[in-house]
């Protein structure tokens, strides 16, 4: 298996919650690797392009809306087979339909506020590491 990146997000209502740290807790435990993490405040144009493959569906404003809401924590991370590894972590979107044990089935309170963001392939990984990181602050 092959070395991925893959990009979370501790969307606001994990900051809300003050559950950064169990989920970055369950992350490490997981083994995945930290290369780089930062907080911030995403403006709506910032959020809107991080999710410009949904702009047009239904729920796409209120996503919009949500994640500009308050401070997020995007986190780089690097393991084997890190993208597929890190959505089994994570759980399905809805935490009604996530497994036992994931992160969104834990903590997550609906589909739209569902606590942390998982790239979804190897290339969108690496784009979007590279949304939030320079290589620099890839360490
Ligand atoms: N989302 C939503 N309603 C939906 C589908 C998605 O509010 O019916 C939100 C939710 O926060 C989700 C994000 O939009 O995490 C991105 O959707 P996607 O289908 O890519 O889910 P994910 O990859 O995050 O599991
Ligand atoms: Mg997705």
């Amino acid at each position: 298996m092959a070395v991925e990146r893959t990009l979370a997000i501790l969307k606001p209502d994990c900051v809300r919650k003050n559950l950064q740290g169990e989920v970055i807790a369950r992350i490490q435990k997981a083994g995945f690797k930290i290369l780089g993490m930062k907080q911030m405040r995403l403006t709506t144009e910032t959020a809107g392009a991080f999710y410009a493959v949904h702009r047009g569906r239904p729920f796409y404003d209120e996503l919009v809306k949500f994640m500009s809401s308050g401070r997020c924590v995007p986190i780089a991370l690097e393991k084997e087979n890190a993208v597929a590894d890190f959505r089994t972590l994570i759980g399905a979107t809805d935490p009604k339909e996530a497994a036992e044990g994931t992160i969104r089935k834990l903590y997550a309170d609906s589909k739209g506020e569902n606590i942390v963001h998982g790239s979804d392939s190897v290339e969108n990984g690496k784009i979007e590491v590279a949304f939030f990181f320079s290589e620099s602050e890839l360490v």
